[in-house]
């Protein structure tokens, strides 16, 4: 099946946008950043509109691997030499909060999101690989972060004879990322209106902002443009590519393989087991980059055979159920743009997650639609999206 284990892509629960209507704040994308940007806006006491394209987490939100893990894409010691320690540690403090406010909004949606706290594991595929990770796990203990060494006698089978270490970050998380928006777009729409298959086309600047999609127009104050890797069919000049990851999960299995979940190969592999004993296996992307590329939801038959023989590794006759591939939005420099995009009066984006935006777009939704309103968010200064975007 191609389907994803998370969403039934094209099951509607949202009318179409017909006719005219208007907000203070229209939301563009029902991803985590667009229900994110929609929650902090609706607390704000502002009216709300959503416009999906397709259906509630039908892009990567819902096709993803569901790690909530702490820190910015391209990991800690990457970050710190790209934009100092202080900068990185307040990402890393972002992405925390954002874990935080996913816990308090899944406790009070009260639906089950497969939410599990154990922990999760980052490990080595080469010596080389084992041996920045040890020394950047002391640069990580001095700077006060909570993360454990584990050389291989201490992995858990069968990853001991397969990777030469790890990293345990104990705070980190998993969960059902479709339960999740689901139950959050049903909250929402008390106070929220959502609507589904309604593109937007273009947004129009004037005295308000025009928002045009099939069947309908919504007038609004500010606007926040949450489409990840879509961005540049309404937004030109966002330097967003689109890139695409791979991912395949199995039945139930009745034993543990994967107690947290790990990630290998600086996290072009990796997988967990969820609540209900699935393992989900994503990534291998590095096996063909030239190819990955794009928005088509294709599945790549060689990355998935690779998927297939490391369930084969790990968990022998588990076979694979589901088959899925999603589409991410990377940046040149792997930071998010979040915040007023340049060149457009009262339009502000949160996009570009480079494959974590579990980790922080529905934050980064939330701060951008803050900032909208004038509330004075606080967003990191490596994610304004001026550093990349010429005005
Ligand atoms: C295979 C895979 C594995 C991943 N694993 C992880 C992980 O384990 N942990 C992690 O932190 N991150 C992971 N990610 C990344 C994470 O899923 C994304 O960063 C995150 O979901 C981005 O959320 P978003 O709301 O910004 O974008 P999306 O979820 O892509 O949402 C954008 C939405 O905008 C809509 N849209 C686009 N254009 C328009 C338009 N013109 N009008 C209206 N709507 C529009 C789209 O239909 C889409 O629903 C993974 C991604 C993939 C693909």
């Amino acid at each position: 099946m191609s389907d994803p284990l998370w969403v039934v892509p094209g099951e509607r629960t949202f009318p179409r946008l017909q006719g005219q209507t208007e907000a203070d704040v229209a939301v563009v994308g029902g991803g985590f950043s667009g229900l994110g940007a929609a929650w902090a806006a609706m607390q704000s006491g502002a009216s709300v509109v959503v416009l999906e394209a397709r259906t509630i987490a039908a892009g990567a939100s819902g096709r993803n691997a569901g790690f909530i893990l702490s820190g910015p894409a391209m990991g800690f010691g990457a970050s710190v030499a790209a934009i100092g320690l202080e900068e990185t540690l307040e990402i890393w403090r972002l992405t925390e909060e954002n874990h935080s406010l996913l816990l308090s909004l899944l406790e009070e949606l009260s639906t089950d999101c497969g939410y599990l706290r154990r922990g999760s594991l980052s490990l080595a595929a080469s010596d080389t690989e084992w041996d920045v990770m040890q020394e950047e796990c002391g640069r990580m203990l001095n700077a006060g972060l909570n993360v454990c060494l584990m050389p291989s006698s201490s992995l858990p089978r069968p990853f001991d004879s397969l990777y030469q270490g790890g990293v345990y970050h104990p705070g980190n998380a998993e969960l059902d990322p479709g339960a999740f928006l689901r139950g959050m777009a049903r909250h929402l729409a008390t106070r929220v209106t959502i609507f589904e298959e309604s593109p937007v086309e273009v947004i129009e600047n004037g005295e308000q902002l025009l928002l045009l999609s099939l069947e309908g127009t919504v007038t609004a104050r500010r606007v926040v443009v949450a489409t990840n890797a879509y961005t540049d069919t309404l937004l030109r000049a966002v330097p967003i590519a689109p890139t695409r990851g791979q991912v395949a999960s199995t039945r139930p299995l009745s034993r543990v393989i994967a107690p947290f979940p790990m990630y290998a190969d600086r996290g072009f592999q990796y997988w967990r087991q969820t609540a209900d004993g699935r393992l989900v296996v994503g990534g291998w992307r590095n096996l063909d980059l030239e190819a990955e590329v794009g928005r088509d939801e294709l599945l790549h038959e060689r990355i998935q055979a690779a998927l297939r023989h490391f369930v084969e590794q790990v968990a022998p006759g588990a076979g694979i159920e589901r088959r899925w591939a999603g589409i991410m939005g990377f940046t040149p420099d792997h930071y998010p743009l979040v915040g007023p995009v340049p060149g457009h009066a009262g339009i502000f984006m949160a996009a570009g997650y480079s494959g974590h935006g579990v980790a922080m777009a529905f934050i980064c939704g939330a701060r951008a639609a803050r900032e909208s309103l004038g509330e004075g968010a606080i967003i990191p200064g490596a994610f304004r999206p001026e550093r990349l975007i010429p005005v």
